[in-house]
């Protein structure tokens, strides 16, 4: 791959001809990489001003079916150290990061966690529960005091910061839904990115499509799930940020069920929107599943 390895020679070139070469482009700051933008932002959180972070699949896009860029190979391939959700969430990083010629240390923000199954599938959206984000940072700070024992203090502290601040906010949602009526709890999203959610606080989420945005639901496997909704009823039905809102608009024209509003599942929104960081994101999501679910359950 002649793409890569001329890189670091032409900005030494440079730097020795003295032309002029963006500062911030090839400092001295550890390079991170993640491989999406939720994770990418715990990683900041832990990391602070002490490294520089890459996100590759950035806000509001679909990490299943990402088609990695150049500039995505030259990150990766300029890394000091890059971390992956894993539980085959990411079908493009093991090609990415081999074909990079990367020496970076490759972490897995999993590991851990203990994985579910849909289907006899793993779930790869583990983030979607708090206690799970908690071992997301605790995997991160490790990996990165590592990388930096120098900065092994600051780390730890900004990571047991950020730790309370989730653990705060898990405390919060399982007061807030425990206090939902058993036939309150059934809700719809167009793939099922919810399961972690659903389990570590009692809700049930149906999907038409998997775990996996890349597959389409056979016409069959919607009219079972109408069929299902309109039989037993769901509370809600939430549009996702990352997939197209067609299938979940048709299934509330086929059910009467009301569109509840906008889950942010496997990305972060664009600046300016509702979800820019992991907790805002988890705090739009519960304040758009009381609103739907029952918006009287905190007042
Ligand atoms: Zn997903």
């Amino acid at each position: 791959m002649t793409l890569y390895t001329p890189l670091r020679t032409v900005a030494a070139s440079a730097v020795m001809t003295l032309v002029a070469w963006p500062a911030a482009a090839h400092d001295d700051a550890m390079q991170i990489v993640a491989s999406f933008s939720i994770l990418g932002d715990m990683v900041e959180e832990v990391v602070g001003d002490l490294a520089t972070v890459t996100t590759i699949v950035g806000p509001d896009a679909d990490a299943h079916v990402y088609q990695p860029s150049v500039a995505d190979a030259r990150a990766v391939a300029e890394a000091d150290v890059i971390f992956v959700n894993g539980l085959g969430f990411e079908t493009w990083s093991d090609t990415l990061i081999a074909e990079s010629g990367t020496e970076a240390t490759i972490h897995v923000a999993t590991d851990g966690i203990m994985p579910i199954e849909v289907d006899g599938e793993i779930d790869p959206h583990a983030w979607n529960s708090l206690p799970n984000g908690v071992l997301y940072v605790r995997n991160i700070a490790d990996a990165v005091a590592e990388a930096m024992p120098d900065h092994a203090d600051e780390i730890a502290a900004n990571a047991e910061a950020y730790i309370a601040e989730l653990e705060a906010l898990d405390a919060e949602t399982r007061a807030q839904l425990s206090e939902l009526p058993d036939d309150r709890r059934t809700v719809v999203t167009a793939h099922d990115a919810f399961g972690y959610l659903a389990d570590a606080y009692g809700l049930n989420f149906l999907a038409p499509v998997g775990i996996d945005t890349e597959a389409e639901p056979s016409a069959q496997d919607l009219a079972v799930l109408i069929e299902q909704l309109q039989a037993e009823g769901a509370a809600a039905l939430f549009v996702e940020n990352i997939t197209s809102p067609a299938l979940v608009e048709q299934i509330s024209d086929e059910t009467g069920i009301e569109i509840g509003g906008r889950l942010f599942s496997d990305a972060l929104s664009e600046r300016g929107g509702p979800a820019t960081s992991y907790l805002a994101m988890f705090q739009h999501n519960l304040g758009a599943l009381l609103d739907a679910l029952g918006s009287d359950v905190d007042g």
